[in-house]
Order: structure tokens, then sequence, then C-alpha cells
């Protein structure tokens, strides 16, 4: 029992159970404690269950993930009203070390819980699997359909309350999913984005949410499969990473992370080779009006891209034709890169992949390379600009030059810098060695990199 005195602090109240029509309505308080000890309310989440829920002994599992959240982005103790699995507690530390690894400006607190005393009921014998109808969620089922008894879809996450149109054609069609396998669907509405966002940065809370509902759903289910997005040679860099999903169990509970010896493009391979479910594919983030897949943002496309490799594009009546242009056009974030290697990279090898499209692919990764190397010289400029040969730039060519680092345009670039380049081939070449390292073995990166160094070596000279 902690004995220390009430400070500041964040305060997870206990999960409040309330019959709420046919199903189960949740609620997890949260709660800050201030210098002078007024305890003010930050927000209620409440999960909404269509299925009545067991109440299982007070336990704050369910309440604790989203609390550290919230204490680690406050930089507060988190101090727990109802006792915690001891096995929680205990993988908490772990839980906090890795995602500040992640998000350097979150902090390691300390918990203020008890243990739960006594002996732990046996895990339940039900085995959940979170649906979306994304190529990861369809996929998974590819690997545990045999093993898999419900199935869960959450609306209130990726999925905002707000755009209740569009959550009800994705839980119609998720439905539609559990019903093909004869499983049954549980479906959770939750207010968390409402209350999530003030304190934690969108989308830290997802595996969070994932993780309280596993918790409040363990008297029925003694383990989730949640498919990642990465595969393990990719291994996820945020809050996805499987270390994640693992720390957060107890001794009934815990969420297995799924399918990660599979990169993105094998997993839409395996579904094109069960094409059965392609017309259950909902890849979309944008929430179109009167679709699933609005076929025009990043996550819509890179799927695209996917199944024109495979020659699958017909089979999948819920996304648009592909145009080459699109993909030329198309813009996505560092943490994307793997998917766009790796489907460069089958996309080489496909007979069903046109010249054009092909084409369209080398430039949109091309650029995107290009700008990645940009933003990892950034923290040598001030070594390149403290050669005497900067001194020497035009001002007018000094200004812009690292503000064009970020958003290069390689011939201007080389041809900028052909006749200085002497100075900071050294600096230049430590950034290509440390920022490619990770990826050397990806014939892709070796190409790029042999060819960036012979553009080097021929401008320099
Ligand atoms: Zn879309």
């Amino acid at each position: 029992m902690n004995t220390e005195p009430p400070g500041v602090e964040i305060i997870a109240g206990a999960p409040v159970y309330a019959r709420d029509g046919e199903g189960t309505m949740v609620s997890l308080p949260y709660r800050r404690r201030s210098e002078n000890g007024v305890v003010t309310l930050l927000g209620v989440v409440n999960l909404r269950f269509n299925i009545v829920l067991p109440e299982p002994p007070p336990s704050g599992n369910a309440s604790l993930p989203l609390g550290l959240l919230v204490a680690m982005a406050a930089g507060l103790p988190l101090r727990m009203e109802t006792p915690v699995s001891p096995l929680l507690l205990e993988n908490c530390d772990r839980f906090q070390e890795i995602h500040q690894c992640f998000f350097p400006d979150e902090t390691i607190v300390p918990i203020r819980a008890e243990a739960t005393a006594g002996t732990q009921a046996a895990p339940a014998l039900g085995v959940g699997s979170f649906l979306s109808n994304g190529v990861d969620s369809l996929h998974s089922i590819l690997d545990h359909r045999d093993e898999i008894t419900h199935f869960i879809f959450i609306i209130g996450f990726d999925i905002w309350l707000k755009h209740s149109e569009y959550a009800a054609r994705a839980l119609t069609q998720a439905r539609e999913t559990a019903t093909k396998l004869g499983r049954p669907l549980i479906v959770v509405e939750t207010n968390v984005f409402d209350f999530s966002h003030h304190y934690i940065p969108w989308p830290r809370d997802g595996h969070l949410v994932q993780a309280s509902i596993g918790f409040l759903l363990s008297p029925l289910l003694g383990k989730i499969i949640q498919a990642l997005d990465f595969s393990y040679l990719h291994f996820a860099t945020g809050p996805e990473h499987p270390h994640l999903y693992e720390a957060l169990c107890s001794e009934d509970f815990h969420i297995q992370p799924s399918c990660g010896k599979y990169t993105r493009q094998q997993k839409v391979r395996r579904l094109c080779q069960s094409p059965e479910w392609l017309p259950h594919l909902r890849v979309c983030w944008d929430m179109p009006e009167d679709r699933l897949n609005c076929g025009k943002c990043e996550k819509c496309l890179r799927t695209m891209i996917g199944l024109s490799i495979e020659g699958a594009s017909a089979l999948c009546p819920v996304l648009p034709e592909l145009k080459p242009e699109a993909v030329a056009q198309l813009t996505y974030s560092s943490k994307s890169f793997p998917f766009y290697y790796d489907m460069l990279e089958a996309a080489e090898q496909s007979p069903h992949v046109s010249q054009e499209l092909l084409r369209a692919l080398r430039a949109c990764v091309h650029r995107h390379q290009l700008e990645d190397l940009a933003r990892k010289m950034l923290p040598l400029r001030h070594q390149l600009t403290a050669t005497r040969r900067y001194q020497q730039f035009e001002k007018k060519l000094r200004d812009p030059l690292f503000s064009l680092l970020q958003r290069i345009d390689e011939v201007w670039l080389w041809k900028k810098l052909r006749r200085h380049a002497a100075d900071f081939r050294e600096d230049i070449r430590k950034v290509l060695r440390k920022s490619h390292k990770p990826l050397l073995k990806q014939g892709l990166r070796q190409a790029w990199l042999a060819k960036a160094r012979a553009l080097f070596r021929r401008k320099s000279s």
C-alpha cells in the first residue's frame, strides 16, 4: 500500500458499469488533484458495448491505460482508485520506457496503486479480433479464422462519433464480415477522442483504448488479436509497436500482436489469393459522405497500388481504378516509407504493372527519398555553413540553401553545390551512410546509395 501523501496527481477512477438498453455502458472517470488539494474532473470516457458485460470484481485495469498516458503527458504521478493487476502494474515501467522512446516529450511517472490480491481466475476461453475491414484486419482472419470466436468493432476512435452515417455504413460492412464467418460482432461506441485530444496527441492513444476495451471484455475473451500495420522487418516506430501491446496485459487478458511476419504487400497478395474478402475492404481515413473508401487519400491510393501490383484491381469493387498521375503526385509521411519501398520492389517484378504506373511509382518513391535525405542532413547544416567555402557563396544562395534542403530539388542542389562540394563532401557522405544503414539490405536503397555516391563523385571532381 502506498502511503505517500497526495500531491498534484492524475487520478484514474474505478470503472462504473450501467445497463444501457440491450447493452452495457462503462464509464472511466479521470480527475486531477492540484497543489491546493482541489480535485477537478478532467473528463469521463464512456464505452458503450452492444452486449451485457458481466461486472467483474473491482479492478482498475481498464482505467489504467488512458490514465497513464494522460499522466505521462502532464508529467504527473498517476493514482489508481481501484486495485490493478500485479502483472499490469509490473509491466507499466516497460510500457512507459518504450512509449517515451517514441515520444520524448512525455515523462516517466510513478504509479500509486494497490495490486489486486488473491488468486486470479483462469483466462476466459474466447478469442477476439479487432475488426476494421482494412488490409491488416482482414488479413489476420486468414491466419486466425479457426481460433477467433468474436470480432470487435470500435466507433469513436478512427471513425469519429460525429460521422454517424459513415460509421453506420462501416458497421454494416463489419457485420457482413462477421456474419460470413458466423461469429458475433461486439460493437463498442466511445467518446474517447473527445476526451483524449485535450491531453494526448492523436493517435497515441489507439492501443490504450484497445487495451481498456480488452480488460473490460476479459470475463469473455482471454485474448484479442490485433493485426500489426508493419512487419517485424520494418519494426513499427510508434504506438503500434508490438512490445507496447504486449506490456498492456493482466493475468487473465492479453492482446496478441499478429501477422508481423508479413509486409503490407505480402498481406495484399494473400488477400488477393482469397479474393472473397476484397469486396469488404475499408481502408479510407477520410470518411467520405457517400461511400466507404474515397479512392483519393494516401491510404486508399496505397491500397489501390498494392492491388494493381497483384493484378487484382478488378476484384475489388469498393476502390476505383488507379490512375498513374495520382500516384506521381502522391505525398506520404516518412512513417509510410517502408510500404512504398516494399511496393516499388514488388512492382518492378510484377507482370501486371504498366510502364506508366511503374514510372509514376518510381518518381513518387524517389521524391520522398530525397526529401527524407534532406531532412536528415538538416542537423549538419551548422557544420556545412561553417566551412570557408560556404562564406564564398553568394548571399542570395546561402539563405535559401537549407530551406531548400527540406523541399529538395536534386538538379538544383547538385548544380549549386558543384563547385563548392569538396569542403563538405565527407559530411554528406557521413549522412548518407548513417541515414541509409538501417535499410541497406534492401536492393533499392543500395542502388540509390550507389547512384548518389557516383553522382556526388562526378559533380565534386
Ligand atoms: Zn480514402
